[in-house]
């Protein structure tokens, strides 16, 4: 039975009620503190973020800030939208390995089908490469929210088209919780927020599944996977997640992440989930 640590609910990112909020000049400050320099400077700060929150407000591509046409179904524009086109075919249904035809029917890979996977059903937008890339550390490191609106709505999209496939490695029916890979409590604070927890909720409200963002647990910090050699991505993660199984036992759960590079993370994350008694176990990650 696997001990989580006790922690509180995470804050909402998106919540628009939290994130809309734009505090009055120094109505944070301590009493006291109060002088026409903090005054000054307090209020250079107010404008400049009621300024940016104004140019947000226009119509403007999230991936390059240019201005979008008139009639815009998404908030990109053609350019972009060429881009961030979803990958479509020439990939493994079950863990996203891309080969060189972009139009060949979706098949197994090699490693897929003489290793097996630890989860079930596999779904993701496109190429970790590129304005995608751009994107995913645009919204992890920079905290730009309509990149991550963008990249929700690419899985979100992604999920659906995997959904709608039959085969090995294709989601069978809706998953009953929305799982994020968590991240260790020391990077949380340091980063401010959780990237695959943002997106995750994003995508429940989007596919009408609940969130569980307590269900999995990082029980200790780990070396950034994309700082190692691939062979070392494993050992590295060794019991490092725990799921709950109050929360997962017999239900169908849908893991979702920004990236899957090596897949060591989401493996891991996929077989605690297992341990703990998940009925299914399908990956919804935004690029690969
Ligand atoms: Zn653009
Ligand atoms: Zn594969």
């Amino acid at each position: 039975m696997a001990n989580l640590p006790a922690l509180a609910p995470p804050a909402n990112l998106f919540d628009p009620n939290a994130s809309d909020a734009l505090p009055m000049p120094g109505a944070t400050d301590a009493p006291g503190l109060w002088t026409a320099r903090t005054g000054v400077a307090c209020l250079a700060d107010w404008l400049g973020r009621l300024g940016r929150r104004l140019l947000a407000a226009c119509d403007r591509c999230q991936a390059c800030q240019g201005l979008l046409p008139a009639d815009a179904s998404l908030p990109l524009c053609p350019a972009c939208r060429d881009r961030l086109a979803p990958r479509l075919g020439g990939f493994c249904p079950r863990c996203g390995a891309m080969g060189e035809n972009a139009e060949a029917t979706p098949g197994l890979c090699l490693d897929c089908r003489r290793d097996g996977r630890p989860w079930d059903g596999f779904a993701f937008h496109g190429r970790y490469e590129g304005l995608l890339r751009e994107l995913v550390l645009g919204f992890k490191f920079h905290g730009r929210l309509g990149q991550g609106r963008l990249l929700a709505g690419f899985l979100a999209a992604a999920w659906r088209r995997a959904a709608a496939r039959d085969g090995p490695g294709c989601p069978d029916g809706a998953p009953d919780l929305l799982v994020p890979t968590p991240l260790y409590p020391r990077r949380l604070a340091w980063r401010g927020f959780n990237q695959s927890l943002e997106l995750a909720r994003l995508l429940g409200r989007e596919i009408g599944t609940p969130l569980a963002p307590l269900a999995l647990a990082r029980l200790r910090d780990t070396v950034p996977q994309s700082s190692l050699p691939g062979r070392e991505r494993r050992s590295n993660l060794t019991g490092a997640f725990a799921a709950d199984p109050a929360q997962v036992a017999g239900r169908r759960v849908l893991l979702v992440d920004d990236v899957m590079t090596t897949g060591a993370t989401v493996e891991t994350a996929a077989q605690a989930l297992r341990r703990a008694g998940a009925a299914r176990v399908d990956v919804a990650v935004a690029a690969r």
